[in-house]
């Protein structure tokens, strides 16, 4: 073959292998073999690259890789890249990378090393492609997990206190508790029925974005729910005292099983975050035109500064006491109410205690 022939074949071909590299969707990249921040410099992008990043043609070329990491990229990824690509391995993995304008997005990474000549490694060849969208809904997931745990873990915590007391009385074989062992088994009925309704709306709502927070609201006796409630948490919870007080007298549009979550979990809440007293107080007062419930511990107390943040999801204002928390059901209870047009919220002193309270409208 003639030379001319060949270098025109050779350049179409060159040709070709740019323009596909152009028109793919992944993002490309091309850095030397160097693996420390500053020599490792980029010597080809392709358009998407560029799209990705938001950087315009040549402002990476000839420039170091390090301007795409910043504080959020993981550095033990960064480490694992390295130890894989210095002994000739590939490396699959995601970090947090940065875009011309600061913003950040995860990034997917393929890097192969590439030996031009005599095995040894010459270059870096990394196809990249946007995973912010997918890591959402990985972490919409793993939320919505947390959520159904939290729910299953109310009845699931009251059918263990009822078992507890079942069994003590059967080894004593006391029979004189015989009533309250029928009552203690219909309570356990009602929350395995709970269980059940839980997890039937559990299976129907995982095509749906939201779980647990969709109200099917029904004229209800707010007073004989927050009775309920107490009859429950103090079989699971023997420490403290409820003292209740006051009543609505009306019956209040909500959803039973949401409204009885959201009592439940401020009750145990306010026994859990103060071990060292011994009673709860629980108001239920009108006041214009809503039902207002306040639960009043005189516990631990949250300082000021975390009260507004008390409700955002995975909060958790302290460290004591919090091996099985998930920071999760101040969240859930906020979002029940606020899907049922009422108010949450607190006041506390911390080492004195906090007041719990939501509304309701009548
Ligand atoms: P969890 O109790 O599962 O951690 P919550 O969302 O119910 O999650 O509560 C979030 C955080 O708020 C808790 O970790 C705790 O630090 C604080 N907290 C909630 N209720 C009280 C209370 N009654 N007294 C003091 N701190 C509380």
């Amino acid at each position: 073959m003639k030379i001319t022939t060949r270098k025109r074949k050779e350049r179409r071909l060159l040709e070709l292998i740019k323009n596909a590299a152009d028109q793919s969707s992944d993002g490309i990249l091309i850095t030397n073999a160097k693996l420390n921040y500053h020599s490792q410099k980029i010597l080809y992008v392709n358009k998407q690259f560029y799209a990705l990043t938001g950087y315009k043609y040549p402002e990476l070329i000839g420039k170091n890789i390090h301007r795409l990491l910043g504080s959020k990229t993981n550095p033990k990824i960064i480490a694992r890249l390295r130890r894989n690509l210095s002994h000739g391995e590939n490396f699959l993995g995601r970090m947090v990378n940065y875009r011309k304008d600061g913003s950040e997005f995860y990034m997917e990474w393929d890097i192969s090393p590439v030996s031009a000549y005599e095995g040894k490694t010459t270059h870096f060849f990394s196809i990249v492609r946007d995973v912010s969208e997918q890591i959402t809904t990985e972490n919409g997931k793993q939320e919505r997990i947390g959520i159904v745990g939290h729910e299953l873990k109310t009845p699931l915590t009251s059918l263990k206190g009822l078992v507890a007391i079942l069994k003590k009385h059967m080894v004593e074989e006391n029979y004189s508790n015989k009533k309250k062992n029928i009552e203690y088994l219909a309570l356990m009925e009602s929350e395995v029925e709970r269980l059940i309704g839980l997890t039937e709306e559990l299976l129907n709502t995982t095509r749906r974005k939201t779980i647990g927070v969709r109200p099917d609201k029904q004229p209800c006796d707010l007073d004989c729910i927050i009775r309920q409630v107490i009859k429950n948490v103090k079989i699971a919870y023997n420490t403290h005292k409820i003292k209740r007080r006051g009543k609505i007298g009306t019956l209040v549009s909500c959803d039973k099983d949401r409204i009885m979550q959201v009592v439940t979990n401020l009750l145990t809440n306010a026994i859990k975050y103060s071990p060292n007293a011994d009673q709860v107080f629980m108001t239920i007062e009108r006041e214009n035109n809503h039902a207002i419930i306040k639960i009043q511990d005189f516990g631990m107390g949250i300082p000021k500064e975390k009260q507004e943040k008390i409700f955002e999801r995975f909060y958790r204002a302290t460290d004591k006491n919090q091996s099985v928390s998930t920071g999760l059901g101040l969240y859930i209870a906020s979002e029940i109410v606020r899907n049922h047009d009422g108010k949450i919220w607190v006041e506390s002193t911390e080492g004195k205690g906090s007041v719990f309270s939501f509304s309701l409208p009548l």
